[in-house]
């Protein structure tokens, strides 16, 4: 019997060179959260207690006031949100969605950061009864229509740091943090996937909010750091409409660990041997007629950089996205790219996701892959639109 679980549950032992995806597990769990986890399942813990662990390890990583633990940062949108309008009134918070009698339910969004992560990130916000209002356009945002947009009912105004959003046009932080303060105004940035714990709160956000299990290697679970009062009302939310987003023992203890194994973490020995899977990718590809990987920084400038690979049909003798289709397709070893832009001609490889071992499995799969395709007398390449088509139906559970 392997000892892959995923062997044994019947499941493919995917190689993940897309980043941290909710639909791939996310991230590698590190082995102090692991440690911890499976030492604080069997236990009973006064939640409270161990929240103020939390804040107080959030507090000291972030540079907060203070922090509590979520689901995830989707719930983390919601909580922050929710408590801008209700602070600690607790019959208000056990009143929403409804926030009729609320002085302030309004949440500004520059329109180019209404962006989707597996969810609209508006949605977040509606989700507790709040109004997200649109500012600008989505390639277009300035200060005059911001403070245009708020209103006496402005409840807060949210900020997404992300490669989703539009990466032009956009009011940089300090600007939108600006406008805000200026009407008293308070900030949440979504940080969700950023490996800049001090920055945003650093900058003036009141609150920033980050997933436990993307770059940090934690469970699944959500940060909320900043602002004392605003972390206590949306803390407060879980006897709210935070009930259906409860995080467990399990989630806290894992995400402190998380915290903790991010301060004592080997940096510069993590970046170097993403490097190196790099290069050995880049070297791998460079030799094949029409394919052309560049080393690409990342767009919201994590410390982090991945390979972009271009392919040209003509001279490769297979698209972009049959390439990465071929080797997700693989039996023993599929391997998931990351192919959000896959129909401009190229897909990335992120190294950030790698046992060791991977990454020459990943440039052993990709020579295979294009020696087929060079040997092949017609250019492999399916019909885009009918590929998009097919993946935009979710059949499950088919
Ligand atoms: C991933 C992500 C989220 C959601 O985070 P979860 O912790 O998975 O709920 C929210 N916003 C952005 C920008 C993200 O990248």
């Amino acid at each position: 019997m392997s000892d892959d679980i995923r062997l044994q549950m019947g499941l493919r032992p995917i190689i993940n060179v897309s980043g941290t995806m909710t639909s791939l597990g996310a991230s590698i769990v590190v082995p102090q959260a692991v440690e911890a986890i499976a030492a604080a399942l069997p236990q009973f813990i006064e939640i409270g207690d161990l929240q103020r662990l939390a804040s107080r390890t959030i507090a000291r990583l972030t540079g907060g006031e203070a922090g509590f633990v979520t689901a995830s940062c989707a719930g983390a949108i919601t909580l922050a949100v929710a408590g801008t309008m209700t602070g600690d009134d607790l019959a208000a918070i056990e009143r929403l969605p409804e926030t009729g009698r609320l002085a302030r339910d309004e949440v500004l969004i520059q329109a180019g950061h209404m962006v989707g992560y597996g969810a609209p990130v508006e949605q977040g916000i509606r989700l507790c009864g709040a109004k997200a209002v649109r500012v600008g356009q989505a390639t277009s945002a300035e200060a005059y229509q911001m403070a245009g947009a708020i209103t006496a009912r402005t409840a807060a105004a949210m900020f997404v740091v992300s490669h989703h959003t539009v990466q032009y046009g956009q009011m940089g932080l300090a600007e939108f943090i600006e406008v805000a303060h200026a009407h008293g105004v308070p900030v949440i940035v979504d940080a969700a996937s950023e490996y800049d714990l001090r920055g945003f709160l650093a900058a003036g956000a009141d609150l920033a909010l980050y997933s436990s299990h993307k770059f940090l290697g934690g469970p699944t679970g959500g940060i909320v750091a900043g602002r004392r009062d605003l972390v206590r009302a949306a803390y407060l939310q879980n006897g709210g409409v935070g009930r259906g987003m409860k995080v467990g023992k399990e989630g806290i203890v894992g995400t402190i660990a998380a915290l903790e194994a991010w301060e004592t973490r080997d940096h510069a020995g993590i970046r170097a041997r993403e490097s190196a899977a790099l290069d050995l990718w880049q070297t791998t590809l460079t030799g094949f007629a029409g394919v052309d990987p560049v080393i690409d920084p990342d767009p919201t400038h994590n410390p982090l950089d991945r390979l972009k690979v271009h392919v040209k049909p003509a001279e490769a003798h297979i698209t972009a996205w049959d390439l990465a289709d071929a080797l997700a397709r693989h039996e023993r070893q599929p391997i998931i790219v990351r192919d959000h832009e896959v129909e401009h001609g190229y897909f990335y490889l992120d190294p950030c996701n790698l046992h060791p071992g991977q990454a020459e499995i990943v440039a052993e799969r990709l020579r295979e892959e294009l020696e087929t395709a060079r040997r092949s007398n017609d250019v492999i390449a399916s019909d885009f639109a009918e590929r998009r088509k097919r993946r935009a139906v979710n059949r499950w559970p088919d």
